[in-house]
């Protein structure tokens, strides 16, 4: 396959010029100047005139739902939605049921994912067996499986010996654990941003300090060790200044924003409703500015997804039906409205729209190009210790085609993934996968999506 035309943007060879590449046997043999490689005896070539050719996009943090969730995500469901968000590789988290705390339950991942012409499932292990925060999981033996990165995440570790035991035991083994930081001490019941939000909802409020204060915790642990220490999707300005100091004193650690955190501030939950509900909750504009300042100077390091499906019932869309918008005026919910959206599960889906709303930071000159795809796709192929993230000569064909000018709506009744749950319907939104490309074979190809698009 001869990919002809398109512009490069490879940041780990450091190269961001337009250039032509040929895939032969799944695996990428040149990257040379436009016109410069002849396709041999029957390659198929692809124009991608006005396209970025990047290495594949890789998200470190989705849930699959798979096994124990069927009506929210299957994986193959999941994957099919990566591949259309652009996506090559998913990390598909832990908090499965059961647990994917066992050498069984990740293969039998492994073993539904290869039968779907799709992304790539990564594995990853829990730290604690059951998500219980009390015993450690075989790290050795989930690693000989496939496991590529640790986590409880859905759940903190609140024992903090039992977090310094795994990060020393990772150390060694040089995989990364990747933290939910949550105090829930601090962020009990809290169903929003604590401030004018919640006030409004009339819902206990959720504070940054939940999530600093056990940042604060956890990097303290970091400095003293050699091991990888990843925080999940950061929500807030201090939690930025604390990776920050960790760094300058020598932690080892990366850290993720969700693009629901660098688009959205927290009035969104008045329009959304539980469809803007998540742990951590949006935050302030403060917040948000912070943020994207981060992702700017390189002191955030990747972009995930946070994917989490959810059907309508564990949302409680029918018991809030009707409160969402709110009115501008001052109105609370109902105390019983006010109690369902407490209860609503926290998360939303965010593979197909990933890649649109982050080169929305693009287009608005936030960041780079080149940024865009260290933080999709070089960072996180680190971050999983994949031979991936790169297009260099010899390795698997992962790449993705973007199309930066495609404008497109967002549309979940078209979704691939089964659920519905965001706050970006009806978005017009520019930039999207033309292709991808998964070891040498197209996965999605946008010109047969029924989720019409158009070049501006
Ligand atoms: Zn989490």
């Amino acid at each position: 396959m001869l990919l002809s035309g398109g512009h490069v943007i490879d940041p780990a060879n450091d190269f961001d010029a337009d250039a032509d590449v040929l895939v032969v046997d799944g695996v990428v043999q040149a990257v040379e100047e436009p016109g410069q490689i002849r396709a041999p005896e029957g390659a198929s070539t692809i124009d991608v005139h006005g396209c970025w050719v990047t290495p594949g996009l890789i998200d470190p943090h989705v849930h699959l739902r798979d096994p124990g969730f069927p009506q929210k995500e299957t994986i193959a469901t999941g994957l099919r939605a990566a591949a259309a968000g652009g996506f090559t590789a998913v990390a598909a988290m832990a908090n499965t049921s059961p647990v994917n705390d066992t050498l069984d339950i990740t293969r039998y991942m492994l073993d539904r994912a290869r039968e779907v012409h799709a992304s790539r499932l990564i594995p990853v292990s829990a730290v604690t067996k059951g998500l219980r925060g009390a015993e450690l999981v075989d790290f050795a033996a989930m690693v000989e499986a496939g496991a590529c990165l640790f986590s409880d995440d859905g759940i903190p570790i609140d024992d903090q010996v039992i977090l310094s035991r795994a990060l020393d035991e990772l150390a060694l083994l040089n995989f990364a654990v990747s933290l939910h930081e949550e105090d829930r001490h601090l962020s009990e019941e809290g169903a929003a941003n604590a401030g004018e939000v919640s006030k409004r909802l009339g819902v206990k409020g959720y504070p940054n300090s939940a999530e600093t204060a056990r940042i604060r915790r956890d990097l303290a642990l970091a400095i003293g060790t050699e091991g990888p220490v990843h925080i999940a999707h950061l929500s807030c300005a201090e939690s930025i200044e604390l990776v920050k100091h960790a760094r300058r004193n020598g932690a080892n650690v990366t850290c993720e924003v969700t693009p629901h955190h660098f688009w959205l501030d927290e009035h969104a939950v008045l329009e959304w409703g539980p469809n803007a509900k998540m742990n951590p909750p949006l935050r302030s504009e403060s917040d948000l500015e912070a943020i994207r300042a981060a992702m700017a100077d390189g002191t955030i390091d990747m972009i995930a997804t946070d994917h989490a499906p959810h059907d309508p019932a564990s949302k409680n869309l029918e018991h809030l039906a009707g409160c969402f918008p709110m009115s501008a005026s001052g109105a609370h919910l109902s105390d019983d409205a006010a109690s369902a959206f407490m209860r609503a599960a926290n998360g939303i889906i965010g593979l197909e729209t990933s890649l649109g709303l982050a080169m929305g930071l693009v287009h608005k000159k936030v960041i780079s190009p080149r940024r865009m795809v260290e933080m999709m796709s070089t960072n996180p192929a680190r971050l999983l210790r994949l031979e991936a993230g790169a297009l260099s000569c010899g390795i698997a064909a992962d790449i993705t085609i973007i199309d930066p000018d495609l404008e497109w709506f967002v549309e979940p009744a078209k979704f691939l993934s089964k659920s519905r749950n965001t706050p970006f319907a009806g978005m017009r939104l520019r930039g999207k996968a033309r292709l991808t490309i998964v070891g040498g074979e197209i996965v999605y190809d946008a010109r047969y999506d029924t989720n019409r698009a158009t070049r501006v």
